[in-house]
């Protein structure tokens, strides 16, 4: 059975917030959003909703759901339901229909209600053995080789004694009893996709401690909120079945269905929140570290760690180590690409081609592949989803993120280039107020990948005047080369410096053009060296920019210091 009313789209995102947002969870998020905000465009009722699925209490936190919250509201995904979160001056979630609360450890109650009344059907039992008894079990099973699932013997007690015992408060599990037939699931991605009676097993849907299971809560959910298309990646395929199960026995309607594709690394593994621990492992077994080099993780716990594949570092700890050990990590959390300086609508732009194809073609015959947010609401449809793994490109997506920052207006660039900086290089914007990040913005946007590529175009801002490093081969080409043509010009433009005032982009390209006329010579005669003196080498932003930048005083030191080494006869002529 499908959820009935064709005008009717809502979808939800329902992270467990146990760590960060990462890829795999931004694109659902974003695919579901796109879907939902389609049927509205269309002038139906679509909606997108943001579940909490927080019922396992010792792995989630409320911090891991407010990072989550923050990282969907970067991206631009809002939801109409859900827990609210400020963005942009604007409040994002709530409860106009009044389904929530949208934290599953709020709907306890709910899910009983739901669980008692399949126990009261007789689709569900209480089950009274002990852990130790099931692993006893699932031994003997596995010694035979015969594959354990749970063999019903709760189901030889008599019900009347089932029910007294669960009464009065004796340790059990509520077991849903799978049918007899099996479970189609009409997946709209992968096709119709049956499972007989004989892989079923009578899975747990209350745990000991009184918590329903996932797969309890998520139906239920879905249910109350109305839910109509649940897609989600691939992973939870094997779940649907028992999904099914169980909106079978409380009369629900089943949603339709779209298991997206996983999403893997171009050396074939499968991408994982693991992965960036799997780096700094390797790179402090390369190095030979035995001991903890980090301040607050003990020699015991860094061995562990070093040990366990499938132990993880908290972040700033993994990213004090990346640093010290010169090992880039490779992105996986929303965070840490935000980090990395990518902008939300490349990543965006590039998580939907995860899986998707947009099949419509541009004017000059190619693929459509770059697209904005609304292009995304206004064509995504289950249509055009692979149905094979997602491989995640990261120079496809270096070369979006390259276009979407050449493309911004400079005051756009410059406003987000400080954001970024703000939260991830403070020295950035202690160095520049937001006047001088306008100025080199034209510079910058063209000749940077990311944000945080920003800081290496004007890196030789950052060194002190008597502490740049001249390249011995631009030194010499610039300035020595033809009877030091160069290093005489340089030595003339400095005396006439202190004229230039105020010291502006464009009054310090006039006065270089003013002064090359002067001389008779070209312009990269005197360029060039001013260029290689201030910043060390032979490229840099226009040179207004370049030398205003760094003010007056230290152009005047810094071309100086220049004049005596190449006096001396320069650093290195190789
Ligand atoms: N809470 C589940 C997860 O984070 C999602 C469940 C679902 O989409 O049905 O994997």
């Amino acid at each position: 059975m499908s959820a009935s009313d064709p005008n009717t789209v809502i979808t939800r995102f329902a992270p467990s917030p146990t760590g960060h947002l990462h890829i795999g969870g931004a694109r659902t998020a974003l695919l579901c959003w796109a879907y939902a905000q389609r049927a509205q465009k269309e002038g139906r009722n679509g909606r997108f909703l943001l579940r909490i699925e927080d019922t396992d209490q010792t792995r989630s936190s409320e911090s891991s759901t407010q990072g989550i919250l923050k990282d969907l509201a970067w991206l631009g995904i809002d939801w109409a339901d859900g827990p609210t979160v400020e963005h942009n001056n604007k409040t994002i979630g709530g409860d106009e229909r009044g389904v929530g609360p949208y934290y599953q450890s709020q709907r306890l109650d709910l899910y009983n209600e739901h669980i008692n009344k399949l126990i009261e059907s007789d689709h569900a039992y209480p089950a009274f053995e002990t852990p130790e008894e099931l692993e006893a079990k699932r031994k003997v099973a596995i010694e035979a080789k015969t594959g354990y699932k749970y063999d019903r013997s709760a189901l030889d007690i008599p019900r009347e004694e089932r029910m007294q015992r669960m009464a009065a408060g004796e340790p059990h599990v509520v077991r849903l009893k799978m049918p007899d037939s099996p479970i189609t699931v009409h997946d709209q991605i992968l096709g119709d996709v049956t499972v007989g009676p004989d892989e079923f097993d009578d899975f747990i849907i209350r745990k000991r401690d009184g918590f329903p299971t996932y797969h309890l809560a998520v139906v239920v959910d879905d249910a109350l909120m109305g839910v109509t298309h649940v897609l989600r990646g691939q992973e939870h395929l094997i779940n649907t079945p028992r999904h099914i199960a169980i909106q079978q026995s409380l009369g629900f309607d089943s949603p339709t269905y779209a298991h997206m594709p996983l999403i893997f690394n171009p050396d074939g593994s499968k991408m994982s929140k693991r992965d960036k621990d799997k780096t700094a492992k390797r790179a402090v077994k390369e190095a030979k570290l035995e001991s903890s080099p980090i301040e607050g993780l003990s020699d015991a716990d860094f061995a562990k760690w070093l040990k366990d594949k499938t132990r993880q570092l908290p972040s700033d700890q993994l990213i004090a180590l990346a640093g010290m050990l010169g090992v880039h990590l490779p992105e996986i959390d929303v965070e840490d690409f935000r980090r990395a300086g990518y902008l939300p609508e490349a990543l965006n732009n590039y998580l939907a081609l995860l899986g998707w194809n947009p099949k419509s073609k541009n004017d000059d015959g190619t693929d459509v592949e770059r697209f904005d947010m609304d292009y995304l609401a206004s064509h995504y449809g289950f249509e055009g989803m692979g149905k094979g793994q997602a491989k995640f490109d990261r120079v496809k997506l270096l070369s979006f993120n390259a276009d979407a920052i050449a493309q911004l207006s400079d005051e756009d660039f410059a406003s987000r280039w400080r954001d970024w900086a703000s939260s991830y290089d403070p020295a950035l914007c202690e160095r520049f107020n937001a006047n001088d990040m306008l100025m080199l913005a034209p510079a910058v946007k063209t000749r940077c990948k990311t944000l945080a590529d920003g800081r290496d175009v004007i890196g030789f801002a950052f060194v002190q005047d008597d502490a740049i490093e001249f390249d011995g081969k631009a030194l010499h080409k610039a300035l020595l080369k033809g009877e030091a043509k160069g290093l005489e010009m340089l030595k003339r433009f400095k005396d006439e410096l202190a004229t230039i005032d105020p010291f502006t982009p464009e009054n310090i390209e006039q006065a270089v053009k003013d002064f090359c006329e002067k001389h008779e010579v070209g312009m990269g005669k005197v360029a060039q060296p001013i260029r290689v003196a201030v910043t060390g080498g032979p490229v840099s932003p226009p040179l207004g920019q370049t030398l205003a930048i760094i003010g007056k005083h230290a152009v005047i030191a810094r071309i100086a210091r220049c004049i005596e080494v190449a006096d001396a006869g320069g650093a290195a002529k190789e």
